[in-house]
């Protein structure tokens, strides 16, 4: 007989994985749980500190309307600490093009979240680009602790040669709020690794390696994932490791990719987001740079 929703067990691993910094609540429209139970599963499972970022993506909403994003402006209310979990803010911004740019960036913020003439922007602390303007992603972001850089819809990079989707990554990690480069293993979009892995090194950013991508069924993933992992071990490149849950019993689970790291004897101090002043550390000297 089989059991569906068996509670996820780990496998067996010792390492010591404290930040889970890649989270979804249900405000990402398929994924089921509220903050607060997120937050509590966090503490239950020992985490020291937990990131939601839920995504920041046209696959939730048919039309960019500032209203339908108001989930990642209201989080002053946030405790920084909460169930005894550090608790910080983010987003998963899709890429949605070959230059690296990021959701929400041609969509200029002209109203209030009430529908009202947007009147002044001051009080939102967003800077306005060069045109002029404040786009919904640069309102977002500043609101965000760090954002995942993350593809999901790829259609627009079918095809595209190797050059031009590696320095459409390094682009997308060149914005100064993006800390994370999300599961670049399964997201059927080839780049040079290592260039990538260089570039990030270089922005002190991290390559994510994501439970999530050890599911199946989405190709050789598991595979890129491990290559990834084996040249960020010779390169020196930080990496950061979550679970992308998508319900709060999948909290701080990363046992696969724990697995993985074992076996090629991954080095414990390029996880990044081992314990919460490691990772605070990094996301305060490569996004104050
Ligand atoms: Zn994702
Ligand atoms: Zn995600």
């Amino acid at each position: 007989m089989t059991i569906r929703n068996a509670t996820p067990t780990k496998p067996a691993t010792t390492r010591s994985i404290l930040c889970d910094v890649h989270t979804h609540t249900l405000f990402s429209r398929h994924a089921y749980s509220t903050i607060e139970e997120n937050v509590r599963q966090a503490a239950e499972v020992g985490l020291e500190l937990l990131g939601s970022a839920d995504h920041f993506s046209d696959m939730l909403f048919p039309t960019p309307d500032v209203r339908n994003f108001q989930y990642l402006f209201g989080v002053g209310s946030w405790p920084d600490t909460w169930h005894g979990v550090r608790l910080l803010h983010a987003c998963e911004a899709d890429i949605v093009d070959l230059k690296g740019r990021l959701f929400g960036w041609d969509v200029a913020y002209m109203r209030e979240m009430t529908g009202a003439p947007f009147a002044d922007s001051s009080h939102h602390g967003s800077a306005v680009d060069e045109r002029g303007i404040i786009t919904l992603k640069d309102l977002v972001f500043s609101k965000c602790d760090y954002v995942i850089a993350s593809i999901h819809n790829h259609d627009w990079a079918d095809c595209a040669p190797i050059s031009v989707t590696t320095d459409m990554y390094i682009h997308a990690l060149e914005d100064p709020k993006v800390l994370i480069v999300g599961h670049p293993g399964r997201a059927g979009v080839p780049f040079d690794i290592d260039a990538l892995l260089e570039a990030a090194k270089d922005m002190g950013k991290l390559i994510e390696i994501n439970e999530h991508s050890f599911d199946g069924g989405m190709g050789d993933s598991w595979g890129i994932c491990k290559q990834i992992a084996i040249r960020c071990a010779e390169l020196g490149v930080g990496v950061c490791v979550n679970s992308d849950a998508h319900i709060a019993p999948a909290i701080g689970l990363y046992g696969n990719v724990c697995k993985m790291l074992d076996e090629i004897d991954f080095p414990q101090e390029l996880i990044m987001n081992r314990d919460a002043a490691t990772f605070l550390a990094t996301r305060d000297a490569a996004l104050a740079k």
